[in-house]
């Protein structure tokens, strides 16, 4: 499937924040949103003001872009979370949330959600026992998610590790370093996603 591979800094910028998309580097100075915190482009540092769609549009890019995702996979996701009763949008970002790929960044296991994706697709995971190679995979509550043994030398895993020890791991997501291991207490409520996201506004653009 085809997916942007240019910089990704632009996105912070563009969205004015950081989306931590690249791993260690979001928390050095080297941060391109350190040291450019204006949108890119040569009208970056004019004055922007947006209108009620202009914000709608903005909002939902910043979160498909945080999570890596495109944007028909994004709409997908939507239209299923907008069938579940429940308020909808809340439904969305905790079905974002129990991706197999975000769980696996969350649980430190991968630096950024594009890693862990890729460590996904490359099957060094195991769901319950299962060798899976899905990201889209929904996780549901007391889900196990293994590193595989084989896997356990790979760097990028080891490094990963070592780094979520100066992030703070969610508490829907019980980890075992030791054991390489990755346990869901339970589904993550709304409170749990901290990011400054208003999911409102994504909800009303996709209803219009
Ligand atoms: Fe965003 Fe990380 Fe790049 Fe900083 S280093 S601009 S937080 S992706």
């Amino acid at each position: 499937m085809a997916r942007y591979s240019g910089a990704v800094c632009r996105f912070c910028r563009r969205e004015n924040q950081k989306l931590f998309l690249k791993g260690d580097r979001c928390f050095t100075e080297k941060c391109s949103f350190e040291r450019r915190a204006y949108p890119p482009g040569q009208h970056g540092q004019g004055r922007i003001k947006f209108s009620e769609f202009g914000l709608q549009l903005r909002e939902k890019q910043k979160v498909r872009r945080m999570y890596g995702l495109l944007e028909k996979q994004f709409r997908n996701l939507f239209a299923k979370a907008d069938r579940i009763r429940g308020i909808t949008g809340e439904n969305f970002l905790g079905m974002l949330e129990r991706r197999l790929d975000n769980v696996v960044f969350r649980a430190g296991f991968a630096n950024s959600r594009s890693e862990a994706r890729q460590l996904v697709r490359h099957g060094h995971f195991l769901v319950n026992g299962k060798r899976v190679n899905i990201p889209s995979l929904q996780i549901n509550k007391g889900d196990e998610v293994v590193v595989r043994e084989k896997s356990h030398n790979l760097i990028q895993i080891k490094s990963a590790i070592e780094a979520s020890k100066r992030r703070e791991i969610p508490q829907w997501i019980e980890m075992s370093p030791a054991d390489y291991r990755a346990k869901v207490r339970d589904l993550p409520a709304r409170d749990d996603i901290t990011a400054p996201i208003e999911e409102r506004l994504i909800v009303e653009l996709y209803s219009k």
